[in-house]
């Protein structure tokens, strides 16, 4: 097996392909030996576990997972890479790489087809143009996966793992914690690219729930509800939810009251199931 994250190496197949980096598709591959590996490890990447990767690039971690799971299919917008994956990846027979935009293509299908019996895991190294696109796609569509392990630029990943309530606490943040229980894993610093990017990145790992966090009549209404509140971070909630919402401020500020909280508080301050009332109350 080659070894993908040798810059020599990568250089090589790189340049015998012609193959140049796409900055508008997140085009930073790992060449730190050491994350790819931890990464497959921490992801739960086991022998009876099918893997969906998203963005191969040359392959460095779809081989660090392919090595421990049963299968893994990843899925790559770049058809440049594909006869280059066809080299490095040729050692495994787990291995299947589908040439396809991972926001168009059928996931629920895909894992049908291609998982049959196994418990399904998401992991990748996220392209940074459209990581929380994707990580809401996954969740969004409720399919059926137990986890995902993503890395993310650092400050997407302090806003996506935050506590719902604190203050690095963000519209996103509720979303992720109503399907996922969050946790930061390790950095990764952005020498461990090539090129390096400008910012650092992490890993994270969203562990996807068996049911949401709170029950809610109208899920539509809550996000849309949420996407207001956090909108206008340095307003208040109510001012935020009725000019996002287009409500006038006396229907917003009942159901504060009747949901029992002040009626000055800011978005960041509340709750999960303050939120979920609110909704319910407005
Ligand atoms: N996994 C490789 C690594 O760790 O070195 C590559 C990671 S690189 C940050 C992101 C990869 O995602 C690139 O190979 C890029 O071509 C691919 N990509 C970008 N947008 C995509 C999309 N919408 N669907 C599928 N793959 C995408």
């Amino acid at each position: 097996m080659q070894n993908l994250s040798n810059i020599g190496q990568i250089k090589d197949v790189l340049t015998r392909h012609g193959f140049s980096f796409s900055k508008s598709l997140g085009q930073n591959f790992l060449i730190n030996p050491s994350i790819c590996p931890k990464m497959a490890e921490m992801a739960g990447a086991t022998e009876d576990v099918g893997v969906i990767e998203i963005g191969a690039g040359i392959g460095v971690l779809t081989a660090e997972l392919a090595t421990r799971a049963k299968k893994v299919v990843s899925i790559e917008i770049d058809s440049r890479l594909l006869p280059i994956l066809d080299e490095t990846l040729s050692d495994f027979d787990n291995i299947e790489v589908i040439n396809a935009d991972v926001m168009k293509i059928d996931l629920h299908k895909l894992i049908e087809e291609k998982f049959s019996g196994m418990n399904v895991i998401v992991c990748a190294n996220l392209p940074y143009y459209i990581t929380s696109p994707i990580i809401m796609m996954l969740l969004e569509s409720r399919l059926n996966i137990e986890s995902i392990t993503v890395m993310v630029q650092s400050e997407a990943a302090d806003r996506l793992c935050a506590k719902v309530g604190s203050r690095q606490a963000g519209a996103v943040t509720v979303a992720v914690d109503y399907y996922a229980q969050a946790y930061k894993l390790f950095d990764v610093s952005r020498g461990s690219f090539m090129p390096a990017p400008n910012v650092d990145s992490k890993v994270i790992r969203l562990d996807v729930r068996k049911e949401p966090q709170v029950e809610l009549t109208d899920e539509k209404k809550f996000f849309k509800m949420v996407k207001a509140a956090f909108a206008q971070r340095r307003k208040t909630a109510l001012n935020s939810i009725s000019a996002g919402m287009g409500l006038p401020k006396q229907q917003v500020e009942s159901a504060l009251i009747k949901s029992g909280l002040e009626t000055n508080v800011r978005a960041e301050k509340l709750s999960m199931t303050e939120l979920a009332t609110l909704c319910e109350n407005l």
